[in-house]
């Protein structure tokens, strides 16, 4: 019998782990098919705090999950299948073996959406991204054309931050109007540096010959013309999905499937606690994600303090 279950092993964690390790809970981790979350795939995280110069992402997560583990964290590199949170103590399905464990921590993350379009995949981290914040400034997007796909918040912000770096920033949406909100689209409209491309979508990025980002294939969905629209960055913002897929109809979750914390950190079911981005579709970073994480681990000791008096 487990005393806590982390599921999943980015940012929130990995902070989850530190702190119920040191309460001395001896968490077992959980990986997923990712070990290391999201962060992994991003080149320099510049955001983190403590890390002036700047830290690669799966430098990050090595170093938090050495430090969780010098605390008696334990890590498994198991996929969960199935839970079970009807009763106590909790049922997990573990690459086909059973887990029981007196609290779980849910941090299994969200997963950008892809447009799944030749070039995306291959281009990844060579001027294709999935986040502004982390990898607008690098010095390869300076004062150079770039594109944000989408017309919801996310796209609008990520063009309003990009303005600072590129040159012009296209923005590229498969509509004529956004989805995002009042505000976001008047900023939007008002930035001289910005240039909706309507009613377009990207069917290719460029160009995988040269291994890095020149420009994007476009087809205008009313007129089906097709363009090339040269950038040195695509950045991808259309949405991002949680990773919660296992946990329909065990927790309460929004219509996106975002879970939906109740008291602190603990969803509908006591004892189950959840924490950074598959519970957090507005702030959605590294440091949030870790300040969950630390917040789920604190619930649980207290939660199990409570129950063992
Ligand atoms: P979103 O609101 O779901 O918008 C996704 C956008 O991507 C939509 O414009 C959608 O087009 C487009 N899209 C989806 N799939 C596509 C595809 N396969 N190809 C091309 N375009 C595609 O997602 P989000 O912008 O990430 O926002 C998620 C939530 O977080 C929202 O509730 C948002 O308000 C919130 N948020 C708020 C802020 C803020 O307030 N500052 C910032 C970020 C996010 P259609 O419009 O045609 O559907």
């Amino acid at each position: 019998m487990e005393k806590v279950v982390i599921i999943g092993s980015g940012c929130a964690g990995w902070t989850a782990a530190l702190y119920t390790a040191r309460a001395d809970l001896k968490p077992l981790v959980l990986t997923g098919k990712q070990p290391g979350g999201l962060l992994t795939t991003t080149s320099v995280v510049e955001n983190f705090p403590g890390f002036p110069e700047g830290v690669d992402g799966y430098e990050l997560m090595t170093r938090m999950q050495k430090q969780a583990e010098r605390f008696g964290a334990r890590a498994s590199f198991g996929l969960v299948e199935a839970v079970d949170f009807s009763k106590k103590p909790f049922h997990l399905t573990v690459d086909g073996e059973k887990v029981e464990a007196e609290t779980v921590i849910i941090a299994t993350g969200a997963s950008h959406k892809h447009l799944e379009v030749p070039g995306e995949d291959l281009l990844e981290t060579k001027g294709g991204t999935y986040c502004a914040t982390c990898d607008g400034a690098l010095p390869v997007f300076r004062n150079q054309p770039l594109v944000v796909v989408g017309g919801g918040d996310s796209a609008c912000e990520e063009a309003l931050y990009l303005t600072r770096f590129g040159s012009v920033v296209h923005l590229v949406h498969r509509r004529d109007s956004l989805r995002a909100s009042k505000i976001m689209q008047e900023r939007v409209h008002m930035h001289t540096k910005i240039q909706p491309v309507w009613d377009s979508a990207v069917t290719e990025i460029l160009d995988v010959k040269q291994d890095k980002v020149t420009g994007v294939k476009l087809k205008n969905l009313k007129t089906g013309a097709e363009s090339v629209l040269p950038c040195a960055g695509v950045f991808i913002a259309i949405g991002h999905g949680p990773n919660t897929d296992i946990f329909k109809g065990q927790v309460e979750m929004d219509a996106n499937g975002f879970i939906v914390p109740k008291e602190g950190t603990m969803t509908n079911v006591p004892g189950v606690f959840v924490a950074g981005d598959c519970a957090d579709h507005v702030y959605r970073q590294a440091i949030t994600a870790a300040g969950a994480g630390c917040a789920a681990a604190i619930d649980a000791e207290r939660y199990l303090s409570a129950e063992n008096q």
